[in-house]
């Protein structure tokens, strides 16, 4: 079914092997953060061991090596985005700081009654930052309505655009629904319309080969701990003009030209936007993890998901009153589930239980569960490449397990 070695490709992943509870770990919480091979863990490692040192500004031999190790990482986002420019890459702390440093950034350009244009189905890195510039300027957040299988409504989006809208902003796969949306044709809808784009690439990373310019989005975020690098540390990619005309987000050392008490000029981008000693380590092994990424079967990883996920909601779906929150034609390996008269929490603390770990709750996207009819949360397995069919099962035969305990 499958043609590449499972077991090869867990025997990278240290923390896979181990028992929670008297029985071997199933991971099944990597949309919340997936598990880390060897090789990123030896990079963060080899690096304190061998090349630590600050960047950029030293003229000694470990300054240097930790520079070139740093930049060798922007280049490999750059390749693993098919970026045009390695200096179109900024680091930031992940998704969430990439989306502040848009909403704060890009939003010195907006004014009271601008429309900023999201999907229902966003996490709460791609509401709150809306909020919070509505607040301070009075920028009017407007929702693109979700379908009850959890799907973008496509259909609506031309008409919700307005001469106020002024950025388009949706997530490239949903983390509380797995929902793969349609972002190359968002993108061009946005386009014909003269609005940018950012995309929030959280979850599309960690499943398949990005690529910004067929994408054809300005900006695209990324988390490295979701993508088998460390916490801590992702990237901004945004298309070049936009680097030289949007202001900096944060102020102090590494991103200016010269300073005096009167006043300052920036350094070229992307330093612009890295104020101050970032995560180097992280930043480095985050290249590494893209790197061994890069080096892997896409073809074989994809179709090991999809029938991993095809399997889960046979499986799951078999499980007299389970019912499948957002079914979208289109999904990256996540079900989302509610199950009749037991709460989430209550099956994820009895699968913990048989060393199963899955995420509970709203899976910082309350809005969408909402919608959706979901008062308590859900409980979320999501899948990764390393994740097998036996615990698929295993997975299935704890819920069933679960069902007949809280029932
Ligand atoms: N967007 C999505 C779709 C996510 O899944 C997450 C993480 N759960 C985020 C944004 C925020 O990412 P981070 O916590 O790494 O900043």
């Amino acid at each position: 079914r499958h043609d590449f070695d499972v077991a090869a490709l867990r025997a990278q992943f240290p923390a896979l092997h181990q028992t929670i509870n008297g029985k071997p770990l199933v991971y099944l919480d990597n949309a919340a953060t997936t598990q880390k091979p060897e090789i990123v863990i030896e990079a963060v490692n080899r690096f304190y061991r061998h090349d630590n040192a600050n960047i950029h500004r030293g003229v000694h031999t470990l300054s240097g090596r930790a520079t070139d190790l740093y930049e060798a990482s922007r280049a490999q986002i750059q390749s693993s985005l098919n970026a045009a420019h390695s200096d179109e890459i900024v680091f930031v702390r992940g998704v969430t700081e990439a989306i502040n440093l848009i909403a704060s950034s890009f939003g010195q350009r907006l004014v009271a009654g601008d429309e900023i244009l999201i999907s229902a189905l966003e996490h709460h890195a791609n509401i709150v930052p809306w909020h919070l510039l509505g607040t301070r300027i009075g920028t009017v957040l407007k929702v693109i309505p979700v379908t009850p299988a959890g799907e973008i409504d496509l259909d609506v989006l031309p008409r919700m655009i307005t001469a106020r809208t002024r950025l388009i902003a949706v997530n490239h796969v949903s983390n509380a629904l797995g929902t793969i949306n349609p972002i190359k044709k968002i993108c061009r809808i946005a386009r014909e319309h003269g609005i940018p784009t950012l995309i929030d690439g959280a979850q599309g990373l960690p499943h398949g080969p990005v690529d910004v310019q067929a994408i054809g989005c300005d900006f695209y975020a990324i988390s490295g701990h979701k993508a088998f690098g460390p916490s801590g540390v992702g990237a901004l990619y945004a298309r070049r003009p936009w680097l030289d005309e949007l202001p900096p987000y944060h102020g102090g050392g590494d991103m200016i030209e010269t300073v005096t008490f009167d006043a300052v000029t920036f350094a070229p981008p992307p330093a612009k936007f890295e104020a101050g000693t970032p995560n180097i380590e992280g930043a480095i092994a985050l290249g590494t993890a893209l790197s061994w990424l890069a080096d892997l079967d896409h073809v074989a990883l994809a179709e090991h998901e999809s029938a991993l996920l095809a399997a889960a909601t046979q499986q799951l779906g078999e499980i007299p009153g389970l019912r499948f929150v957002g079914q979208a034609r289109d999904k990256a390996p996540v079900v989302s589930f509610v199950v009749d008269g037991v709460h989430p929490h209550d099956i994820g603390t009895l699968l913990d239980a048989q060393g199963i770990a899955v995420r509970t709750g709203h899976h910082c996207a309350m809005p969408i569960l909402k919608q959706l009819g979901v008062s308590t949360g859900t409980v979320r397995a999501s899948f990764s490449f390393y994740n097998t069919f036996d615990e698929v099962e295993a997975l299935a035969r704890a819920v069933r397990r679960a069902q007949t305990m809280l029932t």
